[in-house]
């Protein structure tokens, strides 16, 4: 009988592993090597140094906002950080104990226990806990809510960008984030993504893409809990999931060393959860924007750049809005296209 029966050793699952080692724990991992494949464009904003070492492969000072063709600079030094995705997921497992190539199959939540299948065998653990990711299966025994996926593709090529900014495309969201002067990793949100993908000339070094869940769930149900993209703790806008994910894992890891994971929904929501649902909000606004929003929102911005590189925050999409709300100019748009009038 395990303490907590932890699936996925993602880099949530990694953290939050290391967090509660001193219980009897199983990790399993469904593949036979952490950190691979690679499904992640690894951009991150200051916060998360705050749980892992400070470790990177790029500095980021700013952003090249694109529409159509026009662009421009938003700009504030060490905004955010370019991540050697394998190495950090790697680190995040250093001296963990993990079943690989195990693969959670399905659970049964008994009177004091819950028995848990995978394709190794049978077990029985205290907690299930869910670190398994986008396509989690373990969600299901915490919630029935059906979950929103964006789509992604992203491409590593040999191909020249100022190294310390990023490039940003509004409609459909895309980037091009710079591992070094010569080597971006080039990719696309959107519901074609093989269709909106447009590589530029230059070696193709990998390929990579993904389902990325946003929405608001609930984390937590008979001693079953998710944690990450298993819990869709995601940036709505953008899809960024390791800042959140990470933090969810350290709450969860604290509340369990207390004794007090009962609390562990509350408390991450009470912390973050906002952040989601300003996120989904803003998300909705962005679906139903047209040409002729989007070009006047890209105005606003634009106009606004300095508010903007002095206040934006990456982690916190909400200080975005807030700035849009403050300024009367945005009323008739966001009122054209809010969710909350429809
Ligand atoms: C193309 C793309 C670009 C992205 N770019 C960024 C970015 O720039 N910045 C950012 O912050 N986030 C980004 N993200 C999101 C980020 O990658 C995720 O939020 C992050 O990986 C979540 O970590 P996790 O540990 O929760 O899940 P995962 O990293 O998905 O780990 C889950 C683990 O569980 C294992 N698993 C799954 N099912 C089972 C099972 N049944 N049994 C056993 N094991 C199982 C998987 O093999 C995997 O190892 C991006 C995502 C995509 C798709």
């Amino acid at each position: 009988m395990y303490d907590l029966f932890i699936v996925g050793a993602g880099p949530v699952g990694c953290y939050f592993t290391q967090k509660i080692s001193e219980f009897k724990y199983k990790l399993i991992e469904e593949h036979s090597e952490i950190g691979k494949p690679v499904q992640c464009a690894g951009l991150v904003g200051e916060k998360i140094f705050r749980y892992v070492k400070k470790e990177y492969l790029n500095k980021i000072d700013g952003a090249y906002i694109h529409y159509r063709k026009d662009y421009f600079p938003l700009r504030r030094k060490n905004v955010a950080y370019v991540l050697d995705r394998e190495k950090f997921d790697k680190d995040l497992a250093t001296d963990l104990e993990i079943s690989f190539k195990e693969r959670f199959i399905d659970a049964r939540i008994k009177k004091d226990r819950i028995e848990i299948r995978t394709n190794r065998g049978l077990y029985y653990s205290k907690y299930l806990v869910g670190c398994d990711g986008a396509c989690s299966m373990v969600r299901k025994y915490v919630t029935e809510k059906k979950i929103k996926y964006l789509k992604s593709i992203q491409y590593t090529v040999e191909f020249k960008h100022e190294e310390n900014m990023v490039s940003f495309f509004l409609k459909p969201f895309s980037w091009i984030i710079p591992e070094n002067r010569k080597i971006c990793r080039i990719g696309v949100i959107s519901n074609d993504p093989l269709r909106d993908l447009h590589v530029p000339e230059g070696r193709i070094i990998s390929r990579t893409g993904g389902l990325i869940p946003v929405g608001f769930l609930k984390t937590f149900r008979d001693n079953i809990f998710l944690i990450g993209d298993a819990a869709s703790q995601t940036k709505p806008l953008t899809g960024g999931g390791l800042y959140y994910g990470i933090k969810a894992a350290d709450i969860a890891g604290d509340l369990f060393l207390e004794d007090k994971i009962y609390k562990y929904d509350s408390e991450w929501k009470k912390l973050f959860g906002n952040q989601i649902k300003i996120g989904m909000m803003a998300r909705k606004i962005y679906e139903r924007m047209n040409e002729t929003d989007m070009e006047k929102f890209y105005n606003f911005i634009k106009k606004n750049r300095k508010k903007i590189e002095e206040s934006c925050d990456f982690d916190k999409h909400s200080s975005l809005f807030k700035i849009l709300l403050s300024s009367p100019e945005t009323w008739p748009l966001i009122l054209k296209i809010s969710p909350l009038f429809y």
